[in-house]
């Protein structure tokens, strides 16, 4: 773009200069944006282009028994009453023992993706009679994942088409995400695969859909303990039995039923300092695994309880990518008091079905509008220009005048300054 030119190489302060020269920002602008930055060499070496810091919202959200143990979890997001419903969630299952969760395994799936080939038969055979060597070389690529006790444990075989075959390679990443160790083992060993087996390799990169680092979350609450006003706990949760049953056969519900569910993940997920992105995309291939996207937990009634069941990949890093680098996430792992990738998985899946009970909780009894009402007004407010000390007058008088929008917001900040 004119004007842009080599925009990558310039200083922090050219970038500025030539975002006002260009007309783009007024000095006023470039001021917030210089107030903005928290810590100049950290952006800049993290991101390419870098201008600020943009910020968002942190909270911490409490009652987690998880285990037998007891957290507090640091959540990051912009959007309202997320927190509250996490905390009331977790609060009803804490009084009826907390979650009970299950991580199994912790690999990571990489692929070498070969094209071209004569007879798959032919060619599966030859990789997994030269497994031992495949794995070999993927262990020499990032040894010092060996000596911390991980490494490559197994491939496989997938064909894709009559002239497209994936060879899966599943790595022990230990207490990294392993994105980046992974794709470094994945080169090497499909180099080895190409020279070797004379084989034409398309690409190699790891796997987002993580099917070999599940973690589940389990929660059992009496019935009793989930009466509202008229409604009996029974009413209330065969209520929510059925809404987990039309999470389960309609696509429509289910992209919803799981938005809530991520909304608790990924403000975890980004209050560690691990990849949203990478987490999302597993979620959603998972929730769709078997042909019908579908929700991710499901809750079951017997005479006296309902029990609720997440399961979900959560690739997630204790160290690595920027976690190391970004101090307020090492204050988060001590704000959390996580010791493992394998005990921040159990964590996440707890707030995923902790955000899932509060919400059809609320859905099934109240509905969601009441609750949020206040929640929706405040943002009106400060979008409509509220100060912090003017809230609580515009919150009143908006209530009172019933109308819920941008242009009545305004006009209520208005008047309450004449
Ligand atoms: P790193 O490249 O930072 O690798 C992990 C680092 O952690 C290594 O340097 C390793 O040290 C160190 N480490 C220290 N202690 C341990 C331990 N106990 N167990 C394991 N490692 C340890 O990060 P990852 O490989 O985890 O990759 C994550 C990053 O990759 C994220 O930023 C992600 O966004 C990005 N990414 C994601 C992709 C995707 O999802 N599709 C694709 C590409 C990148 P040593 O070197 O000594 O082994």
């Amino acid at each position: 773009m004119p004007g842009f030119e080599k925009f990558y190489e310039k200083t922090l302060q050219q970038r500025w200069e030539t975002l006002q020269q260009q007309g783009v920002l007024s000095e006023e602008q470039l001021c917030y944006l210089k107030n903005k930055i928290y810590a100049p060499d950290l952006g800049n070496s993290m991101i390419e282009n870098y201008i600020t810091d943009y910020t968002l919202p942190e909270g911490i959200s409490f009652h987690y028994l998880i285990d037998g143990r007891n957290y507090l979890v640091p959540m990051v997001t912009e959007e309202p009453s997320v927190i509250a419903a996490s905390s009331h969630g977790a609060r009803m299952v804490q009084k009826a023992g907390g979650f009970k969760t299950k991580v199994e395994q912790r690999l990571m799936i990489g692929q070498i993706v070969i094209e071209d080939f004569q007879d798959y038969a032919d060619l599966k055979r030859q990789i997994e009679k030269e497994q031992t060597a495949i794995l070999k070389v993927a262990n020499e690529a990032h040894y010092s994942l060996v000596t911390r006790g991980g490494g490559a444990r197994w491939l496989r075989c997938r064909q894709l088409a009559d002239d497209l075959m994936s060879v899966d390679l599943a790595v022990d990443v230990q207490e990294a995400m392993g994105a980046n160790m992974l794709n470094t083992m994945l080169e090497a060993t499909a180099d080895y695969i190409q020279t070797k087996l004379a084989s034409k390799v398309l690409m190699s990169i790891l796997s987002n859909f993580a099917t070999e680092c599940l973690t589940t979350a389990e929660c059992s609450l009496p019935l009793s303990a989930l009466t509202k006003g008229n409604l009996s706990g029974k009413e209330i949760g065969q209520k929510i039995v059925q809404a987990s049953r039309v999470a389960q056969l309609d696509p429509y519900r289910a992209a919803t039923h799981n938005k809530g569910i991520m909304n608790g993940i990924d403000a975890v997920v980004l209050a560690t300092g691990n990849d949203w992105r990478a987490i999302e995309s597993g979620a959603h291939t998972f929730a769709v695994k078997n042909g019908q996207y579908r929700g991710l937990s499901q809750w079951e009634i017997d005479d006296h309880h309902l029990k609720g069941r997440i399961e979900l990949p959560l690739p997630v890093g204790r160290v690595g990518g920027s976690i190391g680098i970004v101090p307020l996430v090492k204050i988060n792992q001590q704000i959390m008091n996580v010791r493992s990738a394998r005990e921040l998985q159990s964590i996440i899946a707890s707030v995923g079905l902790s955000q899932n009970l509060a919400a059809l909780y609320t859905l099934t009894s109240e509905g969601i509008q009441r609750g949020h009402m206040r929640l929706q007004l405040k943002s009106l407010a400060l979008a409509a220009g509220a100060k912090t000390a003017e809230l609580k007058q515009v919150l009143d008088v908006m209530i009172k005048k019933n109308e819920h929008n941008l242009a009545a917001a305004k006009e209520v900040v208005a008047e309450i300054r004449r």
